[in-house]
């Protein structure tokens, strides 16, 4: 078999068999197939699409490139949960630590920053120290001792993954159902967990622009995940306007810390509260909708989700005192609000523009070697449905340089739509998928 022949079939239209998927993974992952037929690869597939039984086996083929955890031996019944990608989506910051300081392990293999999409390793390294390169033994001792664990796919997990994710990020082939069905859904297999919420976003600031595409990709997920025996469930979740009001690193970070310390913007808690609830009925921890939420408010009231977030942080090396001092974390040299342009309701905000806009301030990568800025991004100040006074300040902008802050001023205030009646509000949840 020949790389050239299952790129040029894809080209074509056809659609590939198990062998052949898994001649191209395995081929890839060990070095022996380069990044340029990799590419063109992943192009052929975002031109062509997958349709069920090859995105399985493409799954399946990537989660087997490296080790399968069987977390048994450290707990019964190990949580997780994924986002499909999103705008200011720091969910896993407050919801892992939430869950698992209810005493439910929560280990989880996450990604970086993907396209306009955020990466929740590009967050948590904002923490001086933080290590999210674990190996697999530091994986399973952490979970063991601490009950919660957040890493990167590496060489042993997923390392399929890994090489395609870093390449679609940067050649304009992120946006494809199977694609990112294989990519979360190897990455949920290989790290063991038996209870899996994915948090699939639609919208503009989504890859998932409609609902009825974001439905397909959430059923498509729950059927692999359920196919190798993992109990799934899917929140479909509205992305038309960034998720909370922080949009980069350390700034996501910082909005983090503040939810679990009980101030949160609201559309965020309860974005969090509504993915935990999914999390604690599957586990079967809680009798009922009502149940689940009266024990995550009440960890989060008595501070046993915050210092659950303490001992993470320090258990991968970060710097807990960064929980009571944000100096700790990279600062933008500038700071500055951006104002309304005109008196009205604020009926739109493109978060696609938005995550865009981040990437563009240095919050993400162009190409593969590029090091991610913590420091910059944007802070809303108001969000849809909101009235303004021209002149009130819509947001504030950090940046690390004139012409970029420059840059980004006009693409934010371009991303923004104005209205003289009051709009309609995007509903937080779209659907639930179980
Ligand atoms: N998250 C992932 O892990 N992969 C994708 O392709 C999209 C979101």
């Amino acid at each position: 078999m020949r790389a050239v022949d299952v790129i040029a079939k894809k080209r074509d239209g056809l659609a590939l068999t198990r062998d052949e998927i898994d001649f191209f993974v395995q081929g890839f992952t060990r070095g022996e197939i380069p990044d340029y037929q990799v590419a063109a690869w992943a192009m052929a597939v975002y031109l062509r699409g997958m349709d069920e039984a090859e995105t399985t086996a493409l799954t399946l083929s990537m989660a087997h490139s490296g080790k399968v955890l069987d977390l048994s031996s450290v707990a019964p019944r190990v949580l997780d949960k994924h986002s499909s990608g999103g705008v200011g989506d720091k969910t896993t910051l407050v919801v892992a630590p939430l869950v698992a300081s209810l005493g439910l392990p929560v280990g989880k293999m996450s990604g970086r920053g993907l396209g306009f999409s955020g990466g929740t390793l590009d967050k948590l390294e904002a923490i001086p120290g933080f290590r999210a390169d674990l190996t697999t033994a530091e994986f399973l001792a952490q979970l063991k001792k601490h009950g919660i664990v957040v890493s990167g796919q590496s060489q042993e997990l997923a390392p399929a993954d890994g090489k395609l994710y870093a390449l679609r990020d940067v050649t304009g082939t992120v946006a494809c159902l199977p694609l990112i069905a294989s990519s979360i859904m190897c990455k949920k297999i290989a790290a063991g967990a038996q209870i899996i919420v994915l948090d699939v976003k639609v919208g503009r600031g989504a890859f998932m622009k409609t609902e009825a595409d974001a439905t397909a990709l959430a059923e498509l997920m729950v059927k692999i995940g359920q196919d190798v025996g993992r109990e799934v469930a899917a929140v479909i979740s509205d992305m038309n306007q960034p998720l909370g009001n922080a949009v980069g690193n350390a700034l996501e970070m910082i909005e983090a810390i503040e939810t679990l310390k009980g101030n949160a913007p609201a559309d965020f808690i309860e974005h969090c509260i509504e993915v935990s609830t999914q999390m604690l009925l599957l586990a079967g921890a809680a009798m009922d909708e009502h149940d689940a939420r009266g024990k995550l408010h009440a960890a989060l009231a008595d501070g046993r989700a915050l210092r659950k977030f303490g001992d993470w942080i320090q258990a991968q090396g970060g710097t807990r005192r960064v929980v009571e001092d944000y100096s700790l974390l990279p600062h933008a040299s500038i700071v500055a609000e951006v104002a309304a342009p005109r008196d009205a309701f604020i009926a739109g905000i493109d978060a696609e523009q938005v995550g865009l806009t981040s990437v563009d301030l240095g919050g993400g990568r162009a190409k593969k070697s590029d090091l991610v800025d913590h420091a910059v991004g944007i802070v809303f100040q108001r969000k849809i449905g909101e009235r303004v006074a021209r002149g009130d300040p819509l947001l504030t902008l950090h940046a690390n340089d004139r012409a970029k802050f420059d840059a980004a001023t006009a693409r934010l205030l371009a991303a923004y739509e104005f209205s003289e009646t009051a709009p309609k509000l995007p509903p937080l949840i779209h659907r639930i998928i179980r």
